[in-house]
């Protein structure tokens, strides 16, 4: 048994059992047993099942946002919002499992007829991080399901009870034993690595960090399994001359402070011009020193703890580096006294472009500002990372903002607003980021595969 950690409290409130290596192989027995029948069944039956999940989440909205609260630390209000978002993804991908499309025409040298269809890969192994434990279980789930593929998920150690409470939904809404295995495992490595050697495992779909994520890919090859990956960001949030500032502002505390800043989206290294740069950094700075910090369950909090004292540590001496080499603190920057894993909204000026904070993934309510003075320079900032996940723009230009949003290296792009989280929209990264999709049209595609058929007719 393995405590779950109230983060806001910093002490345990449940125990979850770690799976071993034999109830690891008894997930793949089970998903690998159901895979066919699974497979088989007609794509309106999975789309019901997962639309009645999509009610079932919703009428339970508020227990499941209070359980992440517990188990992750972030504010109520970032909860609630994840139970939406997460819910809709079992929506979206109801309405798409009826939709799956294939091919049909003549070949060229009109010698055969083309035709291709679409099968679901197999038993997949989902990994997700604690970050947004119910958003990325649901944004794997949904699309495999819908596909028709059968599924284990091995949540992250910090937060294995919300996968555990969507599980259960998701069996009361029909599911048949063995699609769904949810599997809390410690140690990650291990555990991950028996199960994606196992040949009866035909998909890994993984989200968390670069470094994790690489490892896996190398692991993934030995048997050519197929990936997805939804790893590292290093989020740009450029504001040109031109941007309306208090928008801009806005829209910085939405991209930066989601989750607390705990989140692979989070707006990571700000590039305003320098001739709005002064009063951009003063309403920021008033702006995030007028949040309020403390536990999340608690009314009229905004920013909650993060998920734990190491993480909180680790934004802190991040902080630390960056002010001892020249980064001036506008607000923040200082570690509460008293209990619980909490850091205050932070904003930090005059960073020199090759502060290496810059470099860092920083994974918390810290808002590092450089300047710059054209827009090449910006887009050449932006660019100089190897993370290419989503970046934001602000400009009134539209064509201008635009611009600079086609140049820009990233899997997404917000123009004029702080978030782009849709599960309507293809979520993920270019560069060390990620491959694959996930939401909108693609996302099923992670879970199918095609098969061509040529035919003389
Ligand atoms: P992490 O990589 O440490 O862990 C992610 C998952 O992998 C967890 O379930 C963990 O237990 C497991 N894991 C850890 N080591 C493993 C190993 N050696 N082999 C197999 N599995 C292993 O990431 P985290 O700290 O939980 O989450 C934060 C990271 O996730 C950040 O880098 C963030 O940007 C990224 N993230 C990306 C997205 C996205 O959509 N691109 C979304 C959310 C989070």
């Amino acid at each position: 048994m393995v405590p779950v950690i109230d983060p806001a409290a910093g002490e345990p409130f449940a125990e979850v059992h770690m799976a071993g290596a034999d109830e690891c192989t008894a997930a793949v027995d089970a998903a690998a047993g159901a895979a066919d029948a699974w497979a088989a069944t007609s794509p309106r039956f999975r789309a019901d099942i997962l639309r009645r999940a999509y009610e079932a989440m919703t009428d339970q909205h508020e227990p499941l946002a209070r359980l992440i609260t517990r188990e992750n630390g972030k504010a109520l209000p970032d909860a609630r919002a994840e139970v939406t978002y997460a819910a809709e993804f079992f929506r979206w991908f109801a309405e798409e499992a009826v939709r799956i499309q294939g091919e049909f025409r003549t070949a060229p040298a009109g010698d055969k007829r083309i035709i291709v269809t679409q099968h679901p890969v197999g038993p997949s192994l989902l990994v997700t991080p604690w970050n947004f434990p119910a958003a990325m279980a649901t944004r794997k789930w949904a699309p495999a399901l819908a596909a028709g593929c059968t599924t284990i998920l091995k949540p992250a150690s910090e937060t294995p009870l919300t996968a555990l409470a969507i599980a259960e939904i998701l069996v009361a809404a029909g599911l048949p034993p063995g699609v769904v295995n949810v599997v809390p495992a410690s140690p990650a490595g291990p555990r991950v690595s028996g199960m994606l050697h196992d040949t009866r495992i035909k998909n890994l779909s993984f989200t968390g960090s670069t470094e994790v994520g690489v490892a896996l890919l190398h692991e993934a090859a030995d048997q050519v399994v197929r990936t997805s990956m939804e790893l590292g960001g290093n989020a740009p949030f450029v504001v040109l001359e031109d941007a309306d500032i208090d928008d801009a502002v806005q829209g910085a505390l939405v991209a930066k402070l989601r989750n607390g800043g705990a989140a692979c989206t989070a707006a990571n290294r700000f590039y305003v011009h320098a001739a709005v740069a002064m009063e951009f950094t003063e309403k920021l700075t008033f702006a995030m020193n007028g949040l309020r910090l403390g536990p999340g369950l608690h009314d009229g909090v905004d920013i909650g703890a993060l998920v734990s004292v190491a993480e909180r540590d680790k934004v802190a001496a991040l902080v630390d580096k960056a002010s001892s080499s020249g980064a001036r603190i506008t607000t923040g920057g200082k570690i509460p006294d008293g209990a619980g894993a909490f850091y205050p909204p932070t904003v930090l000026a005059d960073l020199d472009p090759t502060n290496d904070l810059l470099a860092n993934e920083i994974f918390g309510p810290v808002a590092p500002i450089v300047t710059f003075e054209s827009v090449d320079d910006a887009v050449r900032l932006a660019n100089d990372t190897p993370y290419g996940l989503i970046s934001y723009v602000y400009g009134q230009a539209f064509q201008d903002a635009f611009a600079v949003a086609d140049r820009i290296e990233s899997g997404m792009v917000a123009i004029n607003r702080g978030t782009v989280s849709d599960p309507a929209a293809p979520f993920g990264g270019m560069k060390e980021s990620g491959i694959g999709r996930e939401g909108g049209f693609a996302g099923i595609h992670e879970f199918l595969e095609s098969k061509y058929i040529a035919a003389s007719i």
